[in-house]
């Protein structure tokens, strides 16, 4: 039998998630089958190889996460690997991107006009930022110490920090525009509950996620790899290290660090 969603509400805060074996720190549940005993990372990152429950082999349709309350969490809807010859063919993707963007292997269509689209101000930051990523530009180190004010940071600080995590969502939420295929409506979604939550508000929970668990700077690569199914790999490698760049930094404003943040070419333009 199926775990129920109550019991998981109810002082079993030992639970060991059955994938990393560790005791679960951020706890997601499948759905429909309903099992409880995983980390939120760990699952999603097993989904992205199989769509069944690590328990019971069941099929997942989806990932509840966030979980505040028996009626307060968000819901993550699995891609589906093989598009189902039954779905609503007539939702045409158009809002995929064609090449540098494209995640999840899809096919890429000729780039054509942009469509009309009235930039907010806060589009040149914006338009900065995904020049960064089509150039694959890389912030310039900047070393930990107490005039500099940038610091090493572990997943342990990030965990017990919830100013860590705040900061983190900042830059994360206005980052994650940069990547205009994340504005798409989520495979399969039309018709699904309205607590689905987009790509990018689940992205958003998921690095968040990550961060409290594992270090986005070991050189194992990890981190980049729980993300590059979702972002791509080499936007997953330069958004880490964008990130961690933030993160370091002693400021508290992404307005603030856009002006500072320094790159090659800026120094050899200088
Ligand atoms: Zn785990
Ligand atoms: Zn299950």
């Amino acid at each position: 039998m199926p775990g129920s969603t109550a019991g998981s509400t109810q002082g079993d805060s030992h639970d060991t998630c059955v994938i990393c074996l560790s005791s679960v720190t951020e706890r997601a549940i499948t759905s429909p089958c309903n099992h409880y005993t995983f980390d939120f990372v760990c699952l999603v990152s097993w989904l992205q190889q199989r769509s069944t429950c690590p328990l019971c082999k069941a099929r997942v349709i989806a990932v509840q996460y966030d979980w505040r309350s028996p009626t307060d969490y968000k819901s993550y809807a699995v891609p589906r690997s093989q598009p189902p010859a039954d779905s609503n063919a007539h939702h045409s993707r158009t809002d995929r991107p064609g090449s540098l963007f494209a995640p999840y292997g899809l096919p890429s269509r000729p780039r054509g006009p942009r469509r009309p689209y009235s930039p907010p101000i806060e589009d040149v930051a914006l338009r900065r930022r995904r020049e960064v990523y089509r150039r694959q530009l890389y912030s310039l180190h900047i070393g930990s110490n107490r005039y500099s004010g940038y610091r090493d940071l572990s997943p342990q600080v990030i965990a017990n920090s919830p100013e860590m995590q705040s900061k983190a969502r900042t830059w994360i939420r206005r980052e994650l525009r940069v990547f205009t295929f994340l504005r798409a409506d989520p495979a399969g979604s039309s018709s699904a509950a309205a607590t689905t939550s987009s790509n990018a508000e689940f992205l958003l929970s998921y690095i968040v996620s990550i961060l409290k668990m594992v270090d986005i700077k070991a050189s194992n690569g990890h981190a980049e790899n729980l993300l590059a199914e979702h972002l791509g790999r080499e936007n997953s490698k330069l958004f880490l290290h964008e990130l961690n760049d933030w993160l370091r930094s002693p400021y508290t404003k992404v307005e603030a660090w856009d002006r500072e943040v320094q790159y090659q070419d800026d120094a050899e333009a200088a």
